[in-house]
C-alpha cells in the first residue's frame, strides 16, 4: 500500500508517519531524509542535488523524484510505504505517479491531516526537533536531550509564527490543488481531523484507511 501523507506544515505528518507505518508494517519515506542521505552518500543524484543546494537553489523535482525512486526500489519498500513530504505540487504528484508506474506501483491512498491554521501556529510555537536525528517533539523544550539518540533538541527558526503563517499561505496556494488532483485521479482520499492526541489521530487514520 502506497500512502501519501498530506497536510499543512505542522499538521503532524512527521509525528503520524512512523505511527501509521508501524501499524501497517511498512516503512516511511520522508523526502528530506532521503535527500540528506543521498547528499551524504555522494550518489550521482545526491551530488547533483548538492550542487543546487550549494547555490541556494531549490532542488528540481526530477532530481528529488529520482532520489525517491532509487530508495523505493529497495526491497524493504516492496509491501508499501508511507510517503511524507514527497508531494507538494501538482507536477510532483504527476511525476510521482509516472515514477511509481515505472516501478509497477501507484498511490493507493492519500491521507489528509486536517488542522486549522491558528492551531498550527500555536503548535509550531511549542515544537522542537532533534538537531541530530530530526525527530520532532511537542513536549521537549529547546536544549533538552533527545530520548532517541541523545542529540540536542532545538527550536527551528522557521517555526516562528511569522514564518509559519508564510508557509501556510504558500501551502494554500501551491499544495491545495494537489489534493484536488488526487481527487480527480481516483486515489482513495482519507480526510482526517488531526486535532487531538497523537494516538487518537493515528486511530482515525487507520479507520479511514479501513484498518
Ligand atoms: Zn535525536
Amino acid at each position: 500500500m502506497v500512502i501519501v501523507l498530506f497536510g499543512k506544515p505542522g499538521a503532524g505528518k512527521g509525528t503520524q508517519a512512523p505511527k501509521i507505518a508501524e501499524s501497517l508494517r511498512v516503512p516511511t519515506l520522508a523526502t528530506g531524509n532521503v535527500l540528506r542521505s543521498a547528499v551524504k552518500d555522494g550518489t550521482p543524484l545526491g551530488r547533483e542535488a548538492k550542487g543546487y543546494m550549494d547555490r541556494g537553489d531549490l532542488v528540481p523535482d526530477s532530481v528529488i523524484l529520482g532520489i525517491v525512486r532509487e530508495e523505493l526500489a529497495k526491497p524493504e519498500y516492496s509491501h508499501g510505504v508511507v510517503l511524507d513530504g514527497v508531494v507538494r505540487t501538482v507536477p510532483q504528484a504527476e511525476g510521482l505517479a509516472t515514477m511509481l508506474k515505472s516501478l509497477g506501483r501507484k498511490v493507493d491512498a492519500v491521507v489528509s491531516l486536517e488542522v486549522p491554521d491558528e492551531e498550527i501556529v500555536r503548535r509550531m510555537g511549542t515544537r522542537t526537533v532533534c538537531s541530530t536525528c530530526q525527530t520532532p517533539y511537542s513536549d521537549l523544550p529547546p536544549g533538552a536531550k533527545c530520548p532517541k539518540c541523545g542529540g540536542v533538541v532545538m527550536r527551528r527558526s522557521d517555526d516562528e509564527p511569522e514564518a509559519v503563517r508564510n508557509r501556510l499561505s504558500v501551502f494554500t496556494a501551491q499544495t491545495a490543488p494537489v489534493f484536488d488532483w488526487y481527487k480527480r485521479n481516483g486515489a482513495r482520499i482519507a480526510v482526517v481531523d488531526a486535532n487531538g492526541t497523537v494516538d487518537d489521530v493515528t486511530q482515525r487514520v487507520l479507520r479511514a484507511l479501513g484498518r
